[in-house]
């Protein structure tokens, strides 16, 4: 059927088909990924075996002794730990209480942001000012803030397009830059969570160069009573936090490939670093079993490509981007030899949607993608699509990227937090998406013109 419908949609478009040979691998790959449970036994193990990993960890570099190994049983060449610098931080006590009379309190649950400062041995204790988005924080003068702990109240609308993380990560990013400039003593921050549930989600922030004040998430709970308090009246909150900074470490990332006939490279990317507080299992171990998987598949039930597929699992996503950067350093004389670019960061739901950021002479590649996804349902996306983060220094390198867009209906419930477990993850989209990734990638690697190149994107627009 599949064939049927990719030659018919072909027909429509006056096209040419890639090789009929390339179907056939692609079919093979398709029908064997779909009855293969090693997707779901890769993510497993690393959420079970290895656990919370971040970046500079203990838990870090036992992950990189896991992928290295595992990498090397799927049967992977040239599996090696490339040099990575990484930054090294800790987060310690964390109380966060609503004071409601006197002496007398109730505990919110609170998690602070990565790379949060601590408050000192005595903790702060303050009254609390509510907002309920960037702007309103802006407006607000040094008069009103000063001493004050800023709380700013926004709630993250689910979507199946991670829209409402865009909306809300300006918030986390930016929020305590801005309360610190107005000499706020702490900022509180609705976790950006979808889950209506006692579990924070943690994430970076960017101070930037205002003064640095404690900055925490509380959970969506913790954020109802708070509001439920200032709707009632004023609320005070008492916070205490320790966190430490420590000396940057050496560590590693790992790459691993399937041999082309030449060097050039298509990439497919996510990152083996979590936040330290989750086991990480949709982000991103998910991730992690995708694009290893899609590897693996190819090496099983395909023949040589004509490029190298290359696999890297990135050091530090969530904490500076380290690994990204150090890729690219430590790739550079090779930067111009890679082809295309592909990351799997969205979790395990089912791949919904083809994003491209493709030069014009690529435009038949990107409708024998579609074609061959046809049994997916995925459809056309945006063709300016930024794909994802660790993959953003090759974009803008001019690498063409895709972006395969995972179903984040759910994601969003348990991402950077102590809920992103196995029991979550989609068996069936991880399956799927090791097949969208291996059909892509296996096209791209055989792909019989060049894919060109790309001026580096415009910059995202500030928040
Ligand atoms: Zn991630």
């Amino acid at each position: 059927m599949k064939f049927m419908g990719a030659a018919l949609l072909a027909a429509m478009l006056g096209m040419s088909l890639p090789a009929a040979a390339a179907d056939a691998v692609v079919d093979r790959l398709q029908q064997k990924i779909a009855q293969d449970p090693y997707p779901e036994y890769l993510a497993t193990t690393l959420v079970n075996e290895v656990g919370p990993r971040f970046a500079g960890s203990d838990g870090y570099e036992h992950a990189v002794l896991w992928a290295l190994q595992k990498l090397s049983a799927a049967g992977l060449k040239n599996v090696r730990a490339e040099p990575v610098i990484l930054p090294r931080w800790v987060r310690g006590e964390t109380r966060v209480e609503l004071v409601t009379s006197g002496v007398d309190s109730l505990p919110l649950t609170a998690v602070a942001l990565g790379g949060s400062v601590g408050t000192d041995e005595y903790g702060v204790e303050a009254d609390v000012i509510r907002v309920e988005s960037l702007e309103q924080l802006r407006q607000l003068s040094v008069v009103q803030v000063r001493g004050r702990v800023v709380f700013i109240d926004w709630r993250m609308p689910r979507t199946r397009d991670a829209s409402g993380y865009g909306q809300g990560y300006p918030l986390r990013a930016f929020g305590p830059a801005e309360a610190g400039k107005r000499g706020a003593a702490a900022i509180l921050i609705r976790t950006l969570s979808t889950a209506n549930d006692d579990a924070p989600h943690t994430g970076g922030t960017l101070y930037g160069d205002a003064p640095k004040i404690p900055a925490l998430a509380l959970s969506n709970l913790a954020a109802d009573r708070l509001a439920a308090a200032l709707r009632a009246g004023a609320a005070t909150v008492r916070i205490k936090l320790h966190t430490h900074e420590l000396g940057a470490v050496y560590s590693s990332q790992v790459v691993a490939e399937v041999p082309g006939q030449t060097s050039d490279i298509v990439l497919l990317g996510a990152h083996l670093d979590s936040w330290d507080v989750t086991p990480g299992a949709d982000d991103d171990a998910a991730g992690v079993a995708i694009v290893s998987s899609a590897a693996r598949a190819i090496m099983k039930y395909a023949k040589k490509p004509k490029r190298t597929i290359r696999v890297v699992l990135y050091a530090n996503e969530e904490f500076g981007g380290s690994g990204a950067k150090a890729y690219a350093e430590t790739h550079a004389d090779e930067l111009g030899r890679h082809v295309l670019a592909m990351e799997a960061d969205l979790g395990s739901g089912p791949v919904w949607r083809l994003g491209t950021r493709l030069p014009l002479q690529a435009e038949y590649f990107r409708r024998a993608l579609l074609a061959a996804l046809a049994p997916y349902g995925t459809e056309d996306g945006p063709r300016d699509d930024r794909g994802g983060s660790d993959i953003g220094v090759l974009r803008d390198a001019g690498v063409p990227v895709l972006a395969p867009l995972q179903d984040a209906t759910r994601y969003f419930d348990v991402h950077h937090a102590t809920t992103d477990t196995v029991d979550h993850l989609d068996r069936a989209g991880l399956r799927q998406n090791v097949a969208v990734y291996a059909t892509a990638a296996w096209i791209a690697a055989n792909w019989a013109e060049p894919i060109g190149r790309l001026p580096p994107p415009e910059p995202a627009p500030a928040p």
